[in-house]
């Protein structure tokens, strides 16, 4: 296995966090194996699987029958397995996914990411490589926390772990890529994406008994209900008694309301826009940077 380790890496390997406390080193597991945690994954909602390979590619990649959970080179690996889901991400849609990592990540890369129907998944079988982004088809985040995509590649952030949740938001209304780590944005990473024709969803592994599961797969067609949904979303904070229809389908489809990061605001912020807002309701909107930056997009 090409392993190599810089100092650097290793820092942000430590950095690399689980998205609950199940895979916890210094806690005893209390499930039998890898699969066995459910943390965060509270809604059934799958609009995709990923493709299941044919026979002969048994070797590289298992995929269990609902097509959802991933084993790459079951018994040892001789390069790049790559999947892709089986249903191609059209224009003018939203997307988000989000695939847990379920063995500790290791070797030359895993990543989880997307790329056109261009992209050979079988070209690399034999050769240890960061299989997304090496050209302009395709957009990968390594565990490594790199980014990449046409051969460029970009440091910014803490990578993945066992037990992290990657969180994939696709906006093709504008065109935009986001990486969610554990649910937390890691900002929008790429523009432009609508300049593809056709783009799936993909994860690769170099790693021998590396496995992903896709735990959540939705989209939402582009329209002004899914502004006003996120802009009351994030202007009510849990303080209001939403209808329960409009309740239900934030709890289902909670990734229309999870903060970008230009979004996020801290506490103060908060508390100033909380005391505005009693003093004034005409102010409501434009009490804080965050709703201006809200007022202004265009979703
Ligand atoms: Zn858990």
């Amino acid at each position: 296995m090409l392993t190599s380790r810089s100092r650097g890496f290793d820092d942000r390997q430590r950095a690399a966090k689980p998205y609950c406390q199940c895979w916890s080193d210094s806690r005893p597991a209390v499930w039998d194996n890898s699969s066995g945690c459910r943390c965060g994954e509270h809604s059934p909602i799958s609009e995709w699987c990923w493709e299941a390979p044919d026979t002969s590619s048994s070797s590289w990649v298992t995929i269990t029958q609902n097509q959802k959970q991933v084993t790459f080179h079951p018994f040892y690996s001789s390069g790049t397995a790559a999947v892709k889901g089986d249903t191609p991400l059209v224009n003018d849609y939203h997307y988000y996914w989000e695939v847990k990592m379920l063995t500790e990540p290791y070797g030359t890369d895993i990543m989880v990411g997307l790329g056109t129907s261009k992209v050979d998944m079988a070209d690399s079988l034999f050769k240890f490589t960061s299989f997304l982004g090496r050209d302009a088809e395709s957009y990968g985040l390594s565990y490594t926390g790199a980014l990449r995509h046409n051969a460029t590649v970009t440091k910014d952030n803490t990578g993945f772990c066992k037990g992290s949740i990657i969180g994939v938001k696709v906006d093709l209304w504008q065109g935009t890529l986001e990486f969610y780590l554990n649910r937390k944005s890691q900002g929008i990473s790429f523009y432009n994406l609508r300049r593809h024709q056709a783009l799936y969803p993909m994860i690769c592994s170099t790693a021998a008994k590396s496995s992903m599961r896709l735990i959540y797969a939705a989209s939402w067609q582009a329209s002004l209900m899914v502004d006003a949904v996120k802009i009351l979303a994030a202007s009510v904070h849990g303080e209001l008694a939403l209808p329960p229809g409009l309740q239900s389908t934030l709890k289902s489809q909670f990734w229309l309301t999870l903060p970008n990061q230009k979004c996020i605001i801290d506490e103060e912020e908060l508390k100033t826009e909380t005391s505005q807002r009693q003093k004034s309701l005409t102010n409501l909107t434009l009490s804080s940077g965050m709703k201006r930056k809200h007022w202004h997009r265009r979703w």
